[in-house]
This record gives C-alpha cells, structure tokens and sequence, in this order.
C-alpha cells in the first residue's frame, strides 16, 4: 500500500472520510501528538487500528470527536464536576472517562464498561473530526512501544506502506499524550498526566487523586503497564548531571555515539552539538521530548538523559514519559 501525505483541505478530507467508511486508518494532528484515527463504530475498523500499530488487545482506544459532537450519544451520567472540567478543558489535551452507553464497538474498550472521550483542540483535528462527523477512536499513530510521533514524517517513518493516508498538519504544539482522567467516581482521578496537570483539575473540581496501581490489583488504565515512548537505541537515565557527564565520557572513551537528552543548563555540561536540548519550562520538554528522541535515536548508540528536579505540574507528565522512555536501565 501506497502511504500518501496530504495537507488539510476539501480533497483531502473527502478521501479520508471515504477511507474511515471503508474501514480503514487515517493519521491525523491533534495538539498533543498524531493520531492513527478509524470508525469507533466498527468492530472491524478497530481491530485493524490494533493489528497496524501491533498494539496489545488489552489496552483501550481513545474516541475522538468534534467539539459539537453530542456527547450524550456515547456516554451516560456526566456528573457536575465532570460537567464542569469538560467546560473548563475542552476542547483540549484532557481526555475524560466515563460510563460507556455501548454505542461504539465494544472493541474500543476491551470490554471495560467505559469510554475515554477526547475533543482535541487543534485545527486540522477539528477539520477532520467535523467532516467525518463519526466518533473516531485513535491511538497515537505509532508503532506500538515506539516514540509518539509529533510530526507527518515521524508517522510516515513507523507507517509507511500500512495506512493509505496522513493528513499533515505541521508539527504538535503540546508534545506529549492527553491527560487521562477518570470522571466516573465521586472525585476525578488522573490515569495517565499530561498537559492539563492535576492542578489545573483540582482547581476546577475541588479535588483531583493521581491513581497509582496497588500490588496486585488489576490496572484501572491498562496501557500504563506497557513499556512506552522507547527509542531504538540504548538509554539511561540519572539525577545528577555530574553522573551523567562521566557516563557520557565513558561512553564516547570507548568510541560510542552518546549523546545527552537535559535541560538547557545542563546542555552547557556537554561538548557542542551532543546535547539535545529539552528547553528551560515543562511545557518546552513536553512539546521537545518526542522529537529530540526521535531525532537521538537516528544519531546516538546511547542517549544519557538527565531527570529534572521539579515533580509537580505539567513536569508530573513529562517525568512519566521520561522515565518510560528511558526504563532500559
Ligand atoms: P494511547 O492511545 O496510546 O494514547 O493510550 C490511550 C490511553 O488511554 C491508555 O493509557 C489507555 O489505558 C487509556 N484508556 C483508554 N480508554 C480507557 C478506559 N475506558 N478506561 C481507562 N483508561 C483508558
Ligand atoms: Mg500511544
């Protein structure tokens, strides 16, 4: 199969209107990363997003719609602060979970009796998500347990020759995956952090939890126990940029390609041009981490990456990747 890259217009969003109602997967933009998008109404639609991305069958698809879209189509029993984060967040990186009315194949889901709900705020994704006028269910639009992808051509080079279209929409603004919240108990809990961080949705709802899995328990948010966002090459991770610099010495002494992955003042520690630069605010490394991975793991046999300080906010999402990007060693 031929992949075709196609700016955003009116031929482009026929042809992909007319690929999601033959069953197939189209990539789309959105302000978090690209998404590999097909109608979350057809069990044999889903099925082929998982087959494409060799995704696992347990773990569950986000469905995308329009910011008209008539959400009480597809979920029931939206509570008032529930209500209220939708109001606040939407359109935007914050997917809400709620209880499923079944309307969607059950496939979507992996049996669970919920539905992960995302209105995406970016342009191109509204464009396309308003032509097809269908709830589209989209997973980040790589191969599974590879690096999210943040631009036409990061998708191109994990897809090519898999999916028939990429809607090209420049690259993502955000960086990093939609905040997963669950809005189906008496207060919201945060699945998976991301740019709307549990702050911002304490602030609006009163209260906001972060679910962490207790031993034994089965995963509430199945995707959180894959190993994610990995580079092909070898990385490491530390605390202290003094650490890391003597293991980047280390490594190059003994003729490997190693580069840094840190904050801008760390990158000063490292000879020009073998850092790669993450920026000063959590908002930068989000918006960078992605890319520069993808871009590392073209030049580096080993990426040395250095764990930023702060823990709260939207670096709570950014250390989350980090750390399973860089759970290697
Ligand atoms: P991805 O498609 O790679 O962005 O991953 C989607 C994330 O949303 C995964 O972490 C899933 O576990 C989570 N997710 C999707 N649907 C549900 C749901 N119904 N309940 C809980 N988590 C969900
Ligand atoms: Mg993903």
């Amino acid at each position: 199969m031929q992949t075709k890259i196609c700016g955003i217009d009116e031929q482009s969003l026929a042809l992909a209107k007319q690929l999601l109602l033959q069953g197939e997967a189209v990539a789309f933009p959105t302000e978090t990363v690209y998404g590999l998008g097909a109608d979350a109404r057809s069990d044999e639609a889903v099925e082929h997003i998982y087959s494409v991305k060799g995704r696992p069958q347990d773990n569950p698809l986000i469905v995308h719609v329009h910011r008209d879209f008539d959400l009480s189509k597809l979920v029931a029993d939206e509570s008032s602060y529930a209500e209220k984060l939708r109001k606040a967040f939407l359109p935007g990186p914050l997917t809400l979970v709620y209880k499923s009315l079944g309307k969607v194949s059950a496939k979507v889901s992996c049996g669970l009796d919920t539905l992960a709900i995302r209105v995406p705020s970016h342009a191109g994704a509204q464009a396309f998500l308003k032509y097809v006028d269908l709830p589209v269910a989209a997973p980040s639009a790589n191969i599974s347990k590879h690096v999210s992808p943040v631009s036409a051509q990061h998708v191109f080079y994990d897809l090519q020759g898999k999916i028939p279209l990429i809607l090209d929409g420049g690259a993502c603004s955000g960086g990093i995956e939609s905040t997963v919240c669950d809005v189906t108990g008496p207060y919201p809990v945060v699945l998976r952090q991301g740019l709307v961080s549990r702050e911002m949705i304490e602030e609006v709802a009163g209260r906001c939890d972060v679910y962490v899995p207790k031993a034994g328990e089965q995963v509430r948010s199945p995707g959180m126990k894959y190993k994610h966002y990995a580079p092909k090459c070898k990385t490491c991770l530390y605390d202290s940029p003094e650490e890391a610099l003597s293991v980047f010495e280390k490594y190059r002494a003994q003729g490997m390609r190693a580069y840094a992955l840190c904050e801008s003042k760390f990158a000063r520690l490292f000879p020009d041009g073998f850092a790669l630069d993450l920026g000063e605010t959590a908002e930068d490394m989000a918006a960078r981490l992605y890319a520069l991975l993808r871009q590392g793991e073209q030049v580096a046999d080993v990426i040395i990456a250095i764990r930023p300080a702060a823990r709260d906010g939207v670096m709570a999402g950014v250390l989350n990747r980090l750390n399973k990007a860089c759970a290697g060693e």
